[in-house]
């Protein structure tokens, strides 16, 4: 079978790099068109990068002599590819627009950014949970007059550290969370190369995240009427984000109250048994299991368990009561592999096979 070809843009960036890491062998998709800024169209991707490769595993062979594409160069970019995945450091609106551009021309976008993530009819899908927010991308054709072109983007990383591990619980009533989230400085697209007062530090405060951390998961959660996403709003949910000298791997410290409190033995049952779509169709980036839970009290540590299935697993640890609210717990997901873009290509992995890249 022919692989799909697809476009990376922002390909010289952190989350870029990892898409072509990810996509190097993959058995749907080959990358086609390494797109970025005009300030590197023209170059290889080897001297655009120009010692900027960020990944633990050298830069594959096959991309070192691939000219960059600029991003405004549409046409050039549609001649080469079926679908692009989206990851660039712009102003909101210039994200926006840009992605709008691609979709108007008929190009797919699975984006990273979090411009369009609360554009009513665009989906924004962590694909074990929420599949059927693809619905809405009938509704977004319609709007922008397109025939293949849409949008779908998928939720801001630190969510993925708690939002799988209640969503199953969700059933018993969840009335509040409370989330305390530790986040790897890969985050911010850094190393502590480029990034040595982490070094030993910790930073209170990282912009716009406790707005997504709080929001975010709602939209998730929400449903679809008329075209539209609307959120949920029986949960309250408030967090603090803080920036630890971690590579990789945010953590979550999550308390959580219900309606309805399950037993611990309830809990430890539904994350275990917590399968979706991904699983059910055998795509190649679900992880066999999505939420993996250790009895060890010293566990999850980002360290040793953010790789779990190729980072695209979620472990939790600490489950227990608590005597404010009912449980708390920690978890822990990878920020750029589940988080960002291994999330993106399983998004993409879902959309090739319910036939939304046809
Ligand atoms: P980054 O390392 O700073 O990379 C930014 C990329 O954007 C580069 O490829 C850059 O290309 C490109 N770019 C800049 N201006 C452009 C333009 N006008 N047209 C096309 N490309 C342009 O950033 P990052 O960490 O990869 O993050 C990228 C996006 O993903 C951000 O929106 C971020 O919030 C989001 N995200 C990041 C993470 C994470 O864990 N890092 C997680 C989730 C979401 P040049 O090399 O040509 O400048």
């Amino acid at each position: 079978m022919a692989k799909m070809k697809v476009g990376v843009i922002g390909a010289t960036g952190m989350v870029g790099q990892r898409f072509l890491t990810l996509l190097e062998n993959h058995p749907y998709f080959e990358v086609t068109a390494l797109v970025a800024s005009p300030r590197s169209a023209g170059k290889t991707y080897e001297e655009a990068l120009d010692g900027r490769w960020k990944m633990a595993t050298p830069l594959p062979e096959k991309y070192k002599k691939m000219v960059i594409i600029s991003s405004d160069a549409i046409d050039e970019v549609k001649a080469l590819c079926s679908f692009v995945f989206c990851a660039v450091n712009l102003k909101k609106d210039e994200v926006k627009e840009l992605e709008y551009a691609y979709a108007k021309a008929e190009i797919p976008v699975v984006s990273n950014n979090s411009a369009h993530r609360w554009t009513p009819d665009v989906p924004m899908v962590i694909p074990e949970i929420n599949p059927e927010h693809l619905e809405v991308i009938a509704a977004q054709r319609a709007r922008l007059g397109t025939k293949r072109g849409f949008i779908a983007v998928k939720p801001n990383c630190s969510i993925q550290a708690y939002v799988p591990e209640l969503t199953p619980l969700r059933k018993y009533g969840i009335k509040e969370v409370v989330a305390t989230t530790y986040q790897a400085i890969s985050g911010a697209g850094k190393t502590f190369k480029e990034w040595p007062e982490m070094i030993d530090n910790i930073i209170p405060f990282i912009g716009g995240e406790e707005e997504k951390s709080e929001q975010e998961p709602l939209r998730v959660w929400g449903k679809v009427e008329n075209g539209e996403i609307v959120k949920a709003d029986d949960t309250v949910i408030t967090t603090q984000c803080i920036r630890v000298p971690v590579t990789d791997g945010h953590t979550a410290a999550v308390f959580v109250k219900f309606e309805n409190k399950p037993t611990k033995e309830q809990i430890l049952e539904d994350w275990k048994n917590f399968r979706g779509l991904p699983q059910e169709l055998g795509l190649p980036s679900a992880p066999a299991q999505f939420i993996t839970y250790f009895e060890e009290e010293n566990r999850p540590q980002a360290k040793l368990d953010r790789d779990i299935y190729g980072g695209m697993g979620v472990t939790a640890g600490r489950l227990r009561e608590d005597a404010i609210y009912d449980y708390k717990f920690v978890g822990l997901s990878h920020n750029t592999l589940r988080g960002a873009a291994g999330g993106a290509v399983l998004i993409a992995e879902l959309l090739y096979k319910q036939g939304y890249f046809d």
